[in-house]
């Protein structure tokens, strides 16, 4: 990915940029997935169509996504508002078989909280 602060390279699982010294995936001048330079405001990068919203899940705000989550994320529904419609699927059925799928969504509030939750609508867990 791109820094979203400057636009320089940062590698995967990389925690700061080394160039400007902000937490990867803060800023929002760039784009973090093509690192072109995005118009402040704007909701997608216009290069590659990327969503460049603070928080990286797309309209929706983390607040959002976090109360979504901890109340109905064991029937995936916070995934599903992400896109990720494998993942919620999994949660759903996990939910009636054990009650795991709530586990699950426990594990994803907390991620959601501490900015490490990362949107994969081709992810399954
Ligand atoms: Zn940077
Ligand atoms: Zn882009």
């Amino acid at each position: 990915m791109f820094c979203k602060n400057c636009g320089q390279m940062i590698n995967d699982g990389q925690q700061v940029c080394l160039n400007c010294g902000v937490k990867a995936g803060s800023g929002s001048a760039f784009c973090a997935n093509c690192g072109n330079q995005v118009t402040p405001g704007a909701d997608v990068c216009t290069k590659c169509g990327a969503s460049v919203k603070a928080g990286g899940f797309g309209k929706y705000d983390k607040m959002t996504i976090a109360l979504i989550c901890f109340f109905l994320g064991g029937l995936g529904i916070h995934n599903f508002m992400l896109g990720e419609n494998k993942k919620g699927i999994v949660r759903i059925v996990a939910s009636l078989c054990f009650g795991l799928g709530y586990i699950l969504a426990l594990i994803d509030f907390v991620k959601i909280l501490t900015d490490n939750y990362t949107v994969d609508p081709n992810g399954i867990i």
